[in-house]
């Protein structure tokens, strides 16, 4: 790799030079009989102890179930906190912006926003599928990051691997590919070829298939040294002690996260089945996510009349390609059915 290419010199220059907070449990990580380093109380309240600073633990679990190394996974709380943090670590506030789809999730462009980076919003295709060269053809001198989502939130598409690879090959810089919803997809994760792709960065989280949106636990996977300034930046204690015991409880069972998804994606297939045979429903869009974008006549008229029947889903019709368009989450069968039972007795 020649040096303009290693990702590093794309790290701004402040963070680059940052000396990070060494906590008690960065200088010495190890068992002792007596911990008298951190000032915590020694009484066992049992949270008395700070935790792990670097999820060992966690990331020992997290290594065998995802075939990558240790140096290679962030931790955070959510995606949220690797999508902010990606942000600060990368763009001068002010000069530098970001490259967003557009419709996608839209947390990256809040994240910019916060920390006054600029956002470029590029346009999927009418049939929500990425094309390579008009995403690239957007970049300015000024791009320092793109975010891509796979499978899309709205959307619920997958994009096209192809495409992906010609956005990562493409453009120098960190390529973020969001995969929040990858178990719910047919298609395989990238994981398995980030080292093929020095800038690229991939996001996992504990939030959907892993059922543990309650606990804030994302993950973020990419070449060490992207990690290395990750980890450099975060809070020194970013994830909590009663996160880390929840999540290695649900990893001692991922079978447990195989059957919630198998009954999850025959939900979809019975869901999209009956929601296309409503009149009031004009397409339900094919969906690799646990949701699905249905386009509706009168999207609000329909929402509000859920609504006052106890049911809640997403109206995303100010979004961008997206007008008069309901987001479903595929809940248990009988929440389903009762979605299906009140919407056939609406009346348009
Ligand atoms: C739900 C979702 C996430 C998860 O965010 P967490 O902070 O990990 O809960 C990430 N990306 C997308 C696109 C999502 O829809």
């Amino acid at each position: 790799m020649s040096a303009e290419m290693k990702l590093t010199n794309w790290v701004r220059a402040s963070i680059l030079r940052l000396k990070p907070y060494s906590s008690a449990r960065d200088e010495y990580s190890g068992d002792a009989l007596v911990f008298l380093d951190a000032n915590e109380n020694p009484f066992d309240s049992p949270y008395n102890r700070y935790p792990d600073p670097l999820q060992r633990k966690l990331k020992e679990r997290i290594v065998v179930l995802k075939q990558v190394s240790p140096e290679a996974i962030f931790l955070g709380n959510g995606s949220d906190e690797p999508i902010d943090l990606l942000i600060r670590a990368f763009c001068e506030p002010a000069i530098h912006n970001v490259l967003r789809m557009d419709p996608t999730y839209g947390m990256y462009e809040v994240a910019a926003g916060v920390n006054n980076v600029g956002v470029i919003r590029v346009p999927l295709t009418g049939d929500y599928q990425l094309k390579a060269s008009r995403l690239l053809a957007a970049v300015t001198p000024e791009t320092r990051m793109i975010f891509l989502c796979s499978p899309n939130n709205p959307t619920g598409n997958a994009l096209d691997p192809g495409e992906i690879v010609k956005v990562i090959r493409g453009f120098p810089g960190p390529v973020v590919l969001d995969e929040a919803y990858i178990d719910f997809a047919p298609g395989r994760s990238f994981l398995p070829r980030l080292a093929e792709f020095p800038n690229l960065v991939i996001l996992q989280t504990f939030s959907k298939a892993w059922g543990m949106a309650g606990i804030r636990l994302g993950m973020a996977f990419a070449d060490p040294e992207i990690i290395a300034v990750l980890t450099k930046i975060k809070y020194p204690y970013n994830v909590n002690i009663l996160t880390q015991q929840a999540a290695l409880a649900q990893l001692a069972n991922p079978q447990e996260k195989e059957e919630w998804v198998a009954a999850l994606l025959k939900e979809r297939k019975k869901l999209a089945t009956a929601l296309s045979q409503l009149p009031q429903v004009e397409k339900v869009w094919p969906s690799d996510a646990n949701f699905l974008l249905v386009k509706v006549k009168n999207a609000r008229k329909v929402y509000e009349f859920l609504v006052r029947q106890g049911i809640v889903v997403r109206d995303r019709s100010g979004v961008t390609l997206c007008g008069e368009s309901l987001r479903i989450s595929v809940g248990k069968a009988e929440e389903n059915e009762l979605v299906i039972e009140k919407l056939q007795q609406y009346s348009m």
